[in-house]
């Protein structure tokens, strides 16, 4: 017998829980707002000119194991490009390269970026030294001691490994920030030690940077056309109103325009908005729903910057001590503008600004950065403010975090819930929202489910770090 089952998100989540239910035979109802498919990791067509950009740049890396796999399901891993380097500002000099050597028998991680840290300009030998000693303790102390720090802020690591203040400020806080969304002081410690130790020391390959070289709208195109194919249907446009329960199961979704029966239903919305969904006993009745207001939101702001010339050398470029963390070089945007885009994460101080004020912030960043830049003013700029980017990773938030399917603690049996917010482990991200639709759609089909991380290369192993 072939099962209904109403997704209500077709964000990433939605997306790899659907891909994942039509494998197993059963057949996915996808409610969607928007007319479109991707959720917060899409594009959008700017009014002003018509052209589409994506609503922020979307950075995933190596270590992404189950965002890797569904792009590979929905054939688009190809128009992914990846970069061992990261390229770090520390004008008036070039800027500083990081490489992850791919000489995996020379270099094994965690030794792989050795040479190209140690030839790093922006940073004193003092402070690379620091640095050193921070990363051999958070190898050493593997994923258990990780897991003892929950509950605590980054910060008292760095205070406690005596950090520099400027090695805190060029390093390890532009890579917090960017990964977790929220900085060192707020972050839980456990998920910025996560990002040092999975992200960037167990092995090689998981540090490598993958950009789209699409708009991210086109990835989720034949997300659409699986499900079709397979039996399933599309609700684009449409928004669900309620997720019914008779006191004992969900029975199916209340939409703006009727009703959806289901033998399950897979919320795959963000927090506030799966609020919005439950009646007061279906939240009474299921455990994993009675803290959703909790889950905090985190801004990031990113801004379009368009030039008559092109001003930057090298595909993207971290701005260590600014306000503007990333840039990222789009290429020529369809006038044969140079298109620069730029990333403010942890952005709660630039939501009350206009757009005039945070692109003249922005510019004074870009000229810091950019040889090239100076003296130009770009031809056209267009900032983007996400509000609730992301749930925000501080401490204590795992115990608010839901399983996505119930566990021995209870809840509804055929109600899963999915999201980058909900407990996979990872900080907000695609690969978070991934792991949940992968997880959610097992629970349901008893088929697939989350895929392994990277394993760690053997002398990262050796050292402590498996
Ligand atoms: C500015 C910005 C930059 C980011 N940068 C990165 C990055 O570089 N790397 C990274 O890994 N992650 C990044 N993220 C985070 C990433 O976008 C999210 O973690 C991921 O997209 C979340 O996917 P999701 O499916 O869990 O949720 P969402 O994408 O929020 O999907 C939920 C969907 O549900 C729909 N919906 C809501 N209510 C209803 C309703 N009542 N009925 C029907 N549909 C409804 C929404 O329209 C939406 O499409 C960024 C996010 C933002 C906003």
């Amino acid at each position: 017998m072939r099962r209904t089952v109403a997704i209500v998100g077709g964000g990433i989540a939605g997306i790899a829980a659907a891909v994942r239910i039509v494998e197993s035979g059963d057949a996915p109802i996808v409610i969607e707002t928007r007319k479109k498919l991707g959720g917060r990791a899409t594009s959008f067509t700017d009014p002003r000119t018509g052209h589409t950009l994506d609503n922020c740049q979307h950075v995933l890396m190596g270590c992404c194991t189950n965002l890797i796999d569904l792009y590979e399901r929905l054939g688009v891993l190809d128009r992914i490009e990846w970069h061992h380097s990261s390229w770090w500002a520390n004008p008036p000099h070039e800027p500083d390269e990081m490489r992850s050597s791919q000489n995996w028998a020379l270099f094994p991680a965690p030794a792989h970026f050795t040479m190209s840290f140690l030839r790093m300009r922006g940073l004193s030998f003092a402070e690379k030294r620091a640095i050193g000693r921070a990363c051999w303790r958070l190898i050493r102390m593997g994923t258990r001691g990780r897991i003892a720090w929950r509950g605590k802020t980054f910060d008292g690591f760095l205070g406690e490994t005596r950090q520099p203040a400027r090695a805190i400020e060029r390093f390890w806080e532009p890579v917090v920030v960017s990964a977790c969304n929220l900085p060192s002081a707020a972050c839980d410690a456990s998920y910025a030690m996560q990002v040092f130790q999975e992200g960037f020391l167990a092995n090689a390959w998981s540090p490598a940077i993958g950009i789209s070289t699409v708009p991210l709208v086109e990835l989720y195109d034949a997300a659409e056309r699986i499900i079709v194919e397979h039996g399933g249907e599309l609700r684009l446009g449409e928004s669900a109103k309620g997720i019914t329960y008779d006191g004992e199961r969900v029975t199916g979704v209340a939409t703006e325009s009727g009703f959806v029966a289901a033998s399950a239903v897979v919320s795959a919305v963000p927090a506030d908005r799966l609020a919005k969904l439950c009646s007061v006993p279906l939240r009474r009745a299921d455990r994993r729903l009675r803290d959703l207001e909790k889950i905090k939101p985190s801004p990031i702001l990113g801004v379009h910057l368009f030039f008559d010339a092109k001003v930057m050398d090298t595909p993207h470029l971290v701005l260590p001590g600014r306000g503007t963390q990333w840039l990222f070089d789009k290429g020529l945007d369809e006038e044969g503008r140079s298109h620069v885009h730029a990333v403010i994460s942890g952005a709660d101080a630039w939501m009350d600004l206009d757009e005039a004020e945070i692109v003249r912030r922005v510019l004074a960043d870009v000229q810091w950065a950019l040889p090239r830049a100076k003296g130009l003013e770009p031809v056209a700029a267009r900032s983007v403010k996400e509000k609730r980017a992301t749930f925000a990773v501080e401490p204590g938030v795992d115990e608010w975090r839901p399983s996505n399917a119930p566990d021995a603690r209870g809840g509804v049996r055929n109600l899963l819930v999915a999201g980058d917010w909900t407990a996979t482990g990872w900080p907000a991200t695609m690969e978070g929202a991934a792991r949940s639709g992968y997880a959610a759609a097992a629970a349901w089909t008893g088929k697939g489910g989350v895929l392994p991380d990277v394993p760690p290369s053997w002398l990262a192993k050796a050292l402590g770090l498996g």
